[in-house]
C-alpha cells in the first residue's frame, strides 16, 4: 500500500531508489499556511514526508479560498493550522502532522525550525522571513524562500554556508505584508510558485542539491529566469562566518 501510493513518483529517474527513501525520512517546517504554505505542504504531504510540522496563526477569510486549497467555505472563521492538520492527515495516513498555533517571531523560532531538515517560507512579509533567514542560518538548516506577487514570484534555495542568503542581496529585514486583497495576486501564480518551490525542497534533501540561483517566474507573460546570487562576503547575516568554520 505505502509503495502503490508513491509508484508515479518512485517511476522518475531523478527520484528512484534513494530519493523516495530520503523524503520519507525527512522532516519539513512549513512557516505559514497562506496561499503558497498550503500547496507546498499538500505537494509535500502527498509525496510522503516523513514530518511536517505546520505555523500560523491565523483564522480563514472568504478572501483566502481562491487560493489556499486547504480551506473549504465551511471553514471560515476556524484556525488555519487545525483545518491543515485535518486535511493533510486524511491526505496520507503515513506521515505526521503537527500543528503549532503560533506567529513566528525571534523568541519562538529557535526552537521550531529545529525541528525541520528543511524550511519552507509561506509567509507574506519581510519580517517573518528575516526571522527565517537569521534563525535557519544560525541553525545550519536549509530553507527554501518564496514570495509570489500579482501574476509572478520568486523561489530559492538558501544553504548556509554554501550559498547566499536573503541579506546578501539586500532583502529588505523590515515590513509587514501587504494584504492580498490589495496587492493583488492571481490563484495559478501562487500554485506555479509554490511547485517550483516543493520541487528545490526535494533536490535539497534527496540530492543535496546547492544552488542557490533565484527562480523567478511569471505565470502570465509567461516567463521563467534564473538568476545566480553570489554569497556577499559583508553580508551581516551570513558574511562573516566562511566556509570552513561551517563544516
Ligand atoms: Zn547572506
Amino acid at each position: 500500500m505505502v509503495l502503490e501510493k508513491y509508484l508515479s513518483q518512485i517511476a522518475v529517474k531523478e527520484i528512484f531508489p534513494e530519493g523516495q527513501k530520503r523524503i520519507e525520512s525527512s522532516s519539513v517546517v512549513v512557516i505559514g499556511m497562506g496561499g503558497t504554505g498550503s500547496s507546498i505542504a499538500e505537494i509535500l504531504v502527498r509525496m510522503g514526508v516523513q514530518k511536517i510540522t505546520i505555523v500560523d496563526n491565523d483564522t480563514i477569510e472568504a478572501s483566502n479560498l481562491n487560493r489556499q486549497s486547504l480551506y473549504m467555505e465551511s471553514d471560515i472563521g476556524l484556525k488555519k493550522v487545525d483545518v491543515a492538520k485535518e486535511q493533510l492527515v486524511r491526505m496520507n495516513e503515513s506521515v505526521a502532522v503537527n500543528a503549532i498555533d503560533q506567529k513566528l517571531n525571534f523568541l519562538n523560532a529557535e526552537e521550531i525550525l529545529a525541528g525541520g531538515d528543511i524550511i519552507m517560507d509561506g509567509t507574506d512579509n519581510y519580517s517573518a522571513r528575516n526571522v527565517i533567514n537569521t534563525t535557519a542560518f544560525r541553525l545550519r538548516k536549509s530553507w527554501i524562500f518564496s514570495a509570489v506577487e500579482g501574476t509572478y514570484g520568486y523561489v530559492k534555495a538558501i544553504i548556509p554556508g554554501r550559498t547566499s542568503c536573503l541579506s546578501c542581496f539586500g532583502y529588505p529585514d523590515k515590513g509587514e505584508a501587504i494584504s492580498c486583497t490589495v496587492q493583488g495576486v492571481i490563484p495559478s501564480a501562487v500554485k506555479a510558485i509554490s511547485s517550483i518551490a516543493a520541487t528545490t525542497a526535494i533536490k535539497v534533501l534527496i540530492k543535496n542539491e546547492q544552488n542557490g540561483d533565484l527562480i523567478y517566474f511569471d505565470s502570465w507573460k509567461p516567463s521563467l529566469e534564473v538568476m545566480p546570487i553570489p554569497k556577499n562576503e559583508k553580508c551581516k547575516v551570513c558574511g562573516v562566518v566562511s566556509e570552513t568554520q561551517i563544516s
